[in-house]
């Protein structure tokens, strides 16, 4: 099955095949991983890109099963960061050649919320003469605000579809108007047509969810000509309404391993959009970043949040570095990265070719 890989097209796949390679294990496992790894350094090269992170607001108006901060857990405490401690962040990011930031909240649709963001990317693009370049994560929107907070100077957005069978979608949201899964695609199209650099990703290792499942999903971001891709293990969180089918779920380290493998075979079918190593993947092994970069990742996302908002951005359960900044592990990722034969893109954007290419089309 892996020697025949070597002679196909990117987009020859079919579910079923990409499904029976998903099923990999040993030998031919690791086989895929290095040709992934291959097509990787063929493509666009061993390096990774840092985008500073920050978890800039925990409200929500959504109640997703899966989520910590879903609007029904009453056991956090809400908070929205200053914008001064947006700005201070943002300055070290630059200061530190990061060249990127990723903001990243609960939904809200609010004018004074899609005000605030609108402000915050307008002072953020004076920092280093507009040189940072911004990601929002702020969920679904009015294309009319993806155009506002475009030309306030966000060029990437993500917007996890979490699930692209509708079938799943429904069964891990609420199902009324704001869980809607149609809704959710169009907000994709808007961003592709408002000029964002369009992200999206699943979860992985969910109630429910199959191989073909995921092979789907895989041929759902190609389908959708998505430039770039988050997507990790899913990882339960206790208050939270999906929690109680914990049981029936693999164990943790076998959803990374699956992360992997969607990791190594998105990597084939899509050579050239930026896929992230995502802090779910460090949460269940500490190497699981760098694991991801290995085999086809190219962004890492260290969290700039101040410390103390940390604890109430709880997605799911043991979220790893609630007490460390990022002062305290840059040696050893600079060193696990050095290790597996990657550079830092220090002071690049390190935009997605596939996306790059595109335009110039
Ligand atoms: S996944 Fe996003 S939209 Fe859903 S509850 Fe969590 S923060 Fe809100």
């Amino acid at each position: 099955m892996i020697n025949g890989l070597r002679n196909r097209l990117a987009d020859s796949f079919s579910a079923s095949e990409l499904s029976a390679l998903l099923a990999l294990e040993g030998k031919e496992k690791e086989q895929l991983f290095e040709y992934a790894a291959e097509i990787k350094k063929r493509e666009i090269g061993n390096k990774v890109y840092f985008r500073g992170l920050l978890e800039y607001a925990n409200a929500c108006s959504k109640d997703c099963y899966y989520c910590g901060i879903r609007k029904s857990n009453t056991g956090i405490q809400r908070y929205q960061m200053e914008k001064e401690e947006v700005l201070k962040a943002a300055q070290y990011a630059y200061e530190n050649d990061f060249a990127s930031l990723v903001i990243q909240s609960g939904e809200r649709s609010d004018s004074r919320f899609v005000d605030q963001i609108e402000e915050l990317l307008k002072d953020l693009k004076k920092i280093g003469n507009g040189t940072l370049g911004i990601t929002l994560s702020c969920g679904e929107q009015t294309k009319e605000t993806y155009q506002r907070w475009y030309a306030a100077g966000a060029h990437r957005y993500l917007l996890r579809i979490e699930a692209s069978n509708e079938k799943l979608y429904h069964r891990i949201h609420p199902q009324n108007d704001k869980h809607n899964f149609n809704k959710r695609i169009q907000s994709i199209y808007h961003l592709k047509e408002v000029g964002f650099q369009t992200g999206t990703g699943v979860m992985i290792g969910l109630p429910f969810q199959t191989l073909d499942d995921l092979a789907n999903d895989l041929l759902f971001f190609k389908a959708m000509d998505i430039d770039m891709v988050g997507m990790g293990p899913y990882i339960e969180h206790q208050e939270t309404p999906l929690y109680q089918y914990s049981s029936q779920i693999l164990p943790l380290k076998d959803r990374l391993d699956l992360s992997l493998k969607m990791v190594a075979l998105l990597r084939i079918i899509m050579p050239k959009i930026n896929i992230a190593a995502t802090t779910a993947m460090q949460t269940i092994d500490p190497q699981g970043r760098e694991k991801a970069i290995a085999i086809g990742a190219n962004v890492i996302m260290p969290n700039l949040t101040p410390l103390k908002y940390r604890d109430d951005y709880l997605l799911y359960n043991n979220k790893i570095g609630l007490d460390e900044t990022f002062e305290t592990q840059k040696k050893d990722l600079e060193a696990n990265i050095q290790r597996i034969d990657h550079s830092i893109g220090y002071g690049e954007w390190g935009d997605s070719k596939h996306y790059k290419e595109k335009k110039r089309n």
